[in-house]
This record gives structure tokens, sequence and C-alpha cells, in this order.
């Protein structure tokens, strides 16, 4: 019999999420980021179900590229780092990629190999407009323009990628669209501005192509609230392996960092670090058992967390308690942990079956 530790995929709320943030861009194509894995939610299926709403996908690298059309994905994919070898671009027809380009040497290798192919329109160049980690130079635009000249024919996307689009304070966002906006709307370019972030909330960061990640899987990049509502997508749950009572005084788990201040019901739940719950979960740490919150006490261990379950009846073995999800957003237990949704995400481990439903 199967342990019962789950991250449940709610396909139906992914492409709901999808389309919330379509429908504020009608103007602009979309590409469906689903790189890591669809942020750990599984490319394969995550891209079966958004097939027939995006216009492409984007992965980060040429093997995640070949993972997708091994499963039989057709539409074009994005690779979001660009060849690491002149070699990968003889994927290009084969597989039906889209590159960016963020070196020189990307692009004089693209350039190279426009020079003996007939494919037109597959080269994203990629300028960097301040988030200073991917792209070309800003002011070297137009010397590059002329020194590539068929990479930087008008068939090719211009894209740049938004250091701070979830902040309230837009300023270095609206600093990062306008300088890039001034170096390239004149020309004839398609141009790609958005992330979720920018999707959502930034319409001058709307532009030809939307690069949509986070936001499909129901997490939303931001610290406050926005006029949008997502679905939760991956709900993580565990089953119960064992309760027990503790008296006043006694100690839970390694290194006895919770410590009972009265009689105590303690449950252990079948997930741990090895899962990829966070080991530096602190006590306090919430989860939802038959409806109710219940608070995380002790260390998380590599495949058991316990929790502190006085406050809920009725409790056997097998009863399931959910880590995040429909009932606790991943965004709270992100903000407990001190990280994002994106990384709790993408850590759910290997031996984390996914149930799609
Ligand atoms: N575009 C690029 C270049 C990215 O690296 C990412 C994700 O990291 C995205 C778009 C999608 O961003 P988000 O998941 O915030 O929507």
């Amino acid at each position: 019999m199967a342990r019962g530790t789950y991250a449940t995929i709610n396909l139906d709320a992914l492409v709901y999420n999808f389309l919330q943030v379509k429908h504020l861009s009608p103007r602009s194509k979309h590409v469906a980021v689903i790189k890591a894995d669809a942020y750990g939610n599984g490319a394969i299926p995550v891209a079966k179900a958004l097939t027939p709403y995006t216009n492409m996908f984007a992965v980060a690298f040429l093997e995640e590229a070949i993972a997708l059309r091994e499963a039989g994905i057709t539409l074009p994919i994005l690779v979001l780092q660009g060849p690491y070898a002149y070699q990968e671009l003889e994927n290009t027809k084969t597989l039906n990629l889209h590159w960016v380009l963020h070196t020189e040497t990307q692009l004089a290798w693209f350039s190279e190999y426009l020079s003996h192919s007939d494919i037109q329109g597959h080269q994203w160049v990629k300028v960097d407009s301040g988030m200073h980690r991917l792209g070309l130079p800003m002011n070297e635009f137009d010397d590059l323009m002329r020194r590539y000249p068929t990479v930087m024919s008008n068939k090719c996307v211009i894209m740049t990628h938004l250091a701070a689009a979830d902040e309230d304070d837009q300023t270095q966002t609206n600093i990062q669209i306008n300088s890039f906006l001034s170096k390239v709307s004149a020309s004839d370019f398609a141009l790609s501005i958005a992330n979720s972030a920018g999707a959502i909330a930034l319409p001058k960061a709307r532009q030809n192509f939307n690069r949509i990640g986070i936001s499909t899987y129901g997490s939303t990049p931001f610290c406050s609230d926005r006029q949008i509502t997502l679905r939760p997508v991956m709900t993580l749950s565990a089953p119960i392996i064992a309760v027990r009572e503790i008296p006043k005084g006694d100690t839970v788990g390694y290194g006895m960092t919770w410590q009972a201040t009265k009689p105590t019901t303690i449950a252990t739940v079948a997930i741990g670090y090895a899962d990829g719950y966070p080991r530096h979960a602190q006590n306090g740490t919430p989860a939802v058992l038959h409806n109710r919150r219940i608070s995380l006490v002790g260390r998380v261990s590599m495949d058991m967390i316990t929790y502190d379950i006085s406050n809920v009846e009725n409790v056997k073995i097998g009863d399931m308690v959910e880590l995040w999800g429909n009932q606790l957003p991943i965004n709270e237990i992100a903000s407990y942990v001190g990280t994002i949704g994106y990384e709790l995400m993408t850590r759910v481990s290997k031996r984390v079956p996914r149930k799609y439903i």
C-alpha cells in the first residue's frame, strides 16, 4: 500500500488561472512558462492541459524542451537561457525551438546558423534593462543591430525581464519599462516584457508576448493583494501515522526544541524535508486537519513532521493533513518559512507522487 503522501494538482484550476491572466491582455500572445517541471507541478500534464490556451511554452534549457517533445507536446518552445553551445541550434527546426539570445556569443552562433538555414523568427533577443542578470547591454543594442543584421531582423522578438514587478513600489519597474521601450519600440520588432506580475498589474508591460509562470500555478507573485483571484493548484497532503499524548514538560523531536506547556496530543505526519517540506519551518507553522488549523511542534525530520492536534477531535491514524493548498495558501506557508511560493512548489521532491484531478 502507498504511503499516502501526495501533491494533488488541480488542472481545472491551472487552466482557470492561466485564462484569468491571459484575458487581461487580449491583444497579446502568451507563453506559458513551464520550466523546472512546471514549477514542480509536472511539465507534461501541465503542458497538455494548457496546449489549447497558450501560444507557446517556455523552459530554461534544451533538455527540458526535449522531454516535452518526447511526450508529444507540439507547440513552439522558447528556451529561456538560450543555447549553451552552437550544436544545440541544430535542434531549432527539428524540435521547433525558439531561443533567447542574451550574449554576443549567442548572437554570433545564431547568425552562423541562419547562414545555412531557411528558418525565420526563432530568435528572441534579450536586453538588460536593469535586472543585470541576463541580457545584452542596452547601450550596445544599436551597434549589435548593425553587426548582426540577420539575427536582428524584424522577425525577431526583443525581450527584457523585470526585476521588481511584484513590489508595491513600481518606481524601478517603470524605469526599466520606459528605458526598454524608448530603445526598441520605434522599430518593427515584436516585444515581450511581462511576467505574471507585469501582466497582472502593469498595462505598459503587456506587449506582443507575455511570459506567464507563477500565477498559472495559483500563487500570487505580489506581497499584497491585487484584484485577481487565483485558485490553488497544488495541494500537498500527508497521512497521520502515529498519535500520542504527552504530559506537560515533555519535549518533541530532534534537539528537544519544543516543550509541552500542558498535556498535549501529538500527531506524527508522513512527510519531511526529503519530500521538500522546508526543514527550517518553526514551531507554530500551520497545517490543516479536519478543517482546523494545527501547529507544527519540534523539528521537521527527513520523513516526518509532528503537530500539536490537541484542538482537533476524533483523530485517527490515516487522517490526512494538508500542508498547503486548498485550505492553506502556499504563500502563507512561504511567509512562515521566509521564502516564496515558487521555491516551495519547485522543491516538492520526486518521491511525492503527483495526482492529477
Ligand atoms: N520570463 C522569464 C525570463 C523568467 O525567467 C520567468 C520566470 O522566472 C518568467 C518569465 C515567468 O515569471 P513568473 O513566474 O513570475 O510569471
